[in-house]
């Protein structure tokens, strides 16, 4: 791999999927196209969730350096495979809130569709990644029971599309949901759970901005971006883009150990949000996930680093430190 193949602006724009094609899957790939040097032993190359990381993203990544913040969100490693106490596949009870294939009805006023299974990065920490997509996606004709459930109830005035990843789905699939959607007299607005436009900013693409623009509710974009590192010329440009066709951008961070888990870096993630356009949502505590133990901050910790954050921030780059609590009726507040 030489460096201008690393360069997320060689990439012509209208081939996210070919770039989707491309994603490094190979650990030991990835690290020797970046001259990082991890010890092999600690490396896991056959995940049971696979390594994915787009060129864009690998882009990002500083060459050379082991303890990169985006490289240690991405990289498959031994310690995965060691079952901590505590630690669930399921750790906030989303198959509890199914109530029908592909819908999780957990909160008052939203449902959230998991679209897809698919996204085009996978985050080590993922709380979905034991998720049993194959059964539980709301694929081809399943929809309609999810639209039916919509339907049928309504208190739902807000539409999730979460998943995996919405935006994995093609432009003219995301169409034909909305279109039913836009059916139902009581949906009110409509949120997109997306990190596509951070990892993979080329799947912005023109069509899928008219497809943003023509939707008749307000939208909410919610990107999913770490650490200041994740964002660079291109991201800016699709969250741009995002804005332009009239959605409202928030981020949304997971504090995790190693990472951003140090106010300097929280600060400057808050501060180069807002500046490509999103405000800081959540920051979630690391939900339990049966292999993400090694990104666990103490809680102690983070009082210390919220009191840096809102002594630092303007008030509204403060994000709100939440967790989520199976059975709880919404996401709990830290502090
Ligand atoms: C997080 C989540 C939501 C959205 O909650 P907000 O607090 O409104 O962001 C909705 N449904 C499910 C199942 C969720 O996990």
């Amino acid at each position: 791999m030489n460096s201008s193949q690393l360069k997320p602006s060689s990439v012509s724009q209208s081939h996210w999927r070919d770039q989707l094609r491309s994603a490094y899957s190979d650990p030991q790939a990835l690290l020797d196209a970046l001259g990082i040097r991890v010890d092999e032993a600690k490396l896991l190359s056959h995940a049971p969730f696979p390594m994915r990381v787009p060129q864009a993203l690998a882009a990002r990544i500083q060459p050379g350096n082991p303890n990169d913040p985006i490289l240690k969100q991405v990289l498959p490693v031994d310690l995965e495979q060691t079952s901590q106490p505590g630690y669930l596949d399921d750790p906030v009870g989303d198959q509890a809130s199914r109530q029908t294939r592909g819908l999780l009805h957990k909160y008052r006023g939203r449902a959230l569709l998991i679209t897809t299974g698919a996204c085009a990065v996978h985050c080590r920490y993922c709380f979905r990644q034991h998720f049993p997509y194959a059964q539980e996606h709301m694929g081809g004709s399943y929809s309609e029971q999810a639209i039916d459930y919509i339907a049928t109830t309504p208190s739902i005035n807000e539409v999730i599309l979460s998943g995996g990843d919405p935006l994995m789905l093609s432009t003219e699939r995301l169409t034909q949901l909305t279109d039913r959607l836009a059916q139902v007299p009581h949906i009110e607005r409509l949120r997109i759970h997306t990190r596509l436009p951070i990892v993979l900013p080329d799947r912005v693409t023109d069509h899928l901005t008219q497809w943003l623009s023509s939707l008749p509710w307000p939208v909410v974009v919610v990107v999913h971006a770490n650490h200041a590192q994740e964002f660079d010329g291109p991201v800016d440009q699709a969250l741009a883009k995002l804005k332009q066709a009239g959605a409202l951008l928030l981020n949304q961070a997971v504090l995790l150990k190693g990472i951003n888990d140090d106010a300097d870096q929280l600060v400057a993630l808050m501060e180069r949000g807002f500046l490509s356009g999103a405000l800081p949502y959540y920051l979630h505590r690391l939900d339990k996930v049966t292999g993400a133990a090694r990104f666990e901050v103490p809680e102690e910790k983070m009082a210390g680093l919220m009191h840096e954050l809102r002594v630092r921030l303007s008030g509204y780059l403060v994000p709100k430190l939440v967790t989520e609590i199976a059975g709880q009726p919404y996401k709990v507040p830290v502090l």
